[in-house]
């Protein structure tokens, strides 16, 4: 029998592909250090994860009849891929499944940011009824974005995504990434037409010193710190959605408390899940916790995605 464990959970629509392909799909949660006892009693075959269990060494090791791992989603940083692929176990991920979802996101925190909608949220429950026009002066004073430049760091799935959304709302869309030159992007309509427009990327420099609000959209590594927010416009905006890290966390509260950042979102931090209270409190931080692909859409598309990709891997 072919035996599958979805230690994160899956997709119905993907269990059920799985399942008329002649697999056994397991959706019960193994804690982490009873995973290798478990693949091994039930003779797992595929083990899929999205980011909370931890594929290591350990696992890769100790579990002889592990033919796949399969993450539900891009980011592959909690499973040893190398070291899994040199000992002969596929790996597999679903790259390009959640990329609206989290370019969509991107676009929410950057409304919230600049109607003020994450403060306004918390304040309208407490005062709304006895400080109202107090509030209507507080939040006055937001911005538009039409018109407005967004700088793109990182200019693969997601960037270009978020490039499409910018350019539809009038923006003007600067990117930077040093592996992709120029892009071509793709505006469809409802009524699927559709239109191209061709964007040169430009140095990280000039992006920094130009945009009115920042988003990453990079694999990983330490992107912002304080030399980059010096660079950056004095009341500029920054998102991010990409990697907990990609800006340094604690410059980027001296960036907000010193104003030269006017607001920023965040959807990962540098420890979840717990991040740092400082965060968490700020009055002037747009929070979600790492939702970018959390919609039912995007978790449909990655379920079958992944189910596809078992079933061409092992169907021997
Ligand atoms: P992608 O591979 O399509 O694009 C990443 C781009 O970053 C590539 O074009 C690459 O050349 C570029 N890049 C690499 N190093 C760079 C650097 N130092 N500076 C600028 N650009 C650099 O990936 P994607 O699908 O667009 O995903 C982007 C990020 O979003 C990943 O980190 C992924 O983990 C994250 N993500 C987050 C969520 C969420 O829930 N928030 C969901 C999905 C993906």
């Amino acid at each position: 029998m072919k035996k599958i464990l979805a230690n994160d959970g899956i997709d119905e629509m993907g269990k059920s592909i799985l399942e008329k392909a002649g697999f056994t799909v397991i959706t019960e949660k193994v804690a982490q250090e009873n995973l290798v006892n478990r693949i091994n009693e039930e003779k797992y075959i595929g083990l899929t994860v999205r980011s909370a269990t931890k594929v290591r060494r350990d696992i890769i090791d100790n579990c002889p009849g592990l033919k796949l791992i399969g993450r539900g989603g891009v980011g592959m940083d909690n499973i040893d891929v190398e070291y899994a692929r040199e000992k002969g176990i596929i790996v597999a991920n679903t790259p390009a499944a959640s990329s609206v979802s989290v370019a969509e996101l991107v676009m929410a925190h950057l409304f919230s940011m600049v109607r003020f909608l994450y403060d306004s949220n918390r304040k309208m429950p407490l005062e709304g009824d006895t400080n109202f026009a107090e509030l209507k002066k507080k939040f006055a004073e937001g911005s538009e974005v039409s018109g407005k430049t967004i700088g793109i760091i990182g200019f693969g799935r997601i960037g270009q995504t978020v490039a499409k959304y910018a350019l539809g709302l009038g923006m003007n869309v600067k990117a930077y990434d040093p592996f992709v030159k120029s892009a071509s992007i793709k505006i469809t309509f409802f009524n699927n037409q559709s239109i191209d427009l061709q964007i040169e990327t430009v140095s990280l420099e000039d992006l920094l010193k130009e945009s009115d609000f920042i988003t990453l959209h990079v694999p990983g590594g330490e992107i912002i710190t304080k030399k980059e927010f010096a660079l950056m416009k004095p009341g500029a905006g920054i998102i991010n959605t990409a990697r907990g890290g990609a800006i340094n966390e604690n410059d980027l509260i001296e960036a907000l408390n010193s104003k030269k950042v006017a607001y920023a979102a965040l959807d990962v931090f540098e420890n979840e899940p717990m991040p740092k209270k400082e965060l968490l409190t700020h009055p002037r931080i747009s929070l979600t916790p790492h939702i970018g692909a959390a919609t039912n859409e995007a978790q449909e598309r990655i379920g079958i995605e992944l189910a596809e990709k078992i079933i061409e891997a092992l169907k021997q």
